[in-house]
């Protein structure tokens, strides 16, 4: 009865506020489908075959294996998936986020993440951390875009999303436009990690919007990693890069 009196009051909000898509704003056709089917099907989503550890894709083959760059050198973090490829829809989603405030978006990620292979890859975790804003950008912003991914990307974890752990020290320069090299000396020593003992042993999941070069969630997993957890995961939202031939 309270099902049925809820799709009634949802069929009446549509009728007299049709619902829009999040991305281009004309008339979705699913008011339960954040983005219309146009937009939707403009998305790529991160599939396999890609990088055991990295994430990142392979255009042909059938099996996951390590990429060059993970068989050459190593990462903080034991794994890394992206939901999808960072492309104009997801980029606009994401400026909006971010910049605007807008949380328009925040369903639409939530809708793609259910749609996403790539969660099946990762450990059940025992915490989930956004990556920190400095606090001097957190009070301009006014909310951290990575925590409310977090939330919206698990909306039943509840405890286990955690935003008094990993905090960002130094108010690093916007890393767009550095190179891989750049963005690393950029963020030396801009983590730290408090409560230590709450992470000993544990898995972690670090949320975070675009993964680009990685610099960034890997310098996070360092620091957690030299603070004694046990496993580092991350999860982006999207992914900035060539897929691999
Ligand atoms: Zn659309
Ligand atoms: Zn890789």
């Amino acid at each position: 009865m309270k099902e049925k009196f809820k799709t009634v009051i949802t069929a009446g909000l549509d009728l007299f506020f049709p619902p829009f898509c999040a991305s281009c704003r004309k008339a979705a056709e699913d008011s339960n489908r954040p983005l219309c089917g146009k937009c939707f099907s403009q998305l790529k989503f991160m599939k396999t075959p890609y990088c055991t550890c990295c994430g990142r894709s392979f255009s042909s083959g059938h099996e996951n294996h390590l990429c060059g760059d993970c068989l050459k050198s190593s990462w903080n973090f034991d794994r890394a998936r992206s939901i999808v490829v960072y492309e104009d829809i997801i980029a606009g989603l994401i400026h909006e986020l971010k910049y605007s405030g807008s949380m328009c978006g925040l369903k639409a990620f939530q809708d793609l993440s259910r749609h996403s292979p790539v969660r099946d890859d990762l450990s059940t975790a025992d915490l989930i951390l956004p990556v920190p804003l400095h606090i001097k950008r957190l009070r301009q912003r006014g909310f951290n875009q990575a925590l409310l991914l977090a939330k919206s990307l698990f909306p039943d974890a509840g405890a286990k999303i955690h935003y008094d752990i990993l905090f960002r020290q130094t108010n690093t320069p916007t890393q767009t436009g550095l190179s891989g090299r750049e963005r690393r000396k950029n963020l030396k020593n801009a983590f730290i990690v408090k409560k230590a003992s709450e992470i000993s042993g544990r898995n972690i999941l670090i949320i975070d919007d675009v993964f680009t070069t990685g610099s960034t969630v890997n310098e996070c997993a360092g620091v957690l990693k030299k603070k004694g957890c046990k496993r580092v995961e991350i999860l982006t939202i999207c992914r900035a890069e060539k897929i691999l031939p």
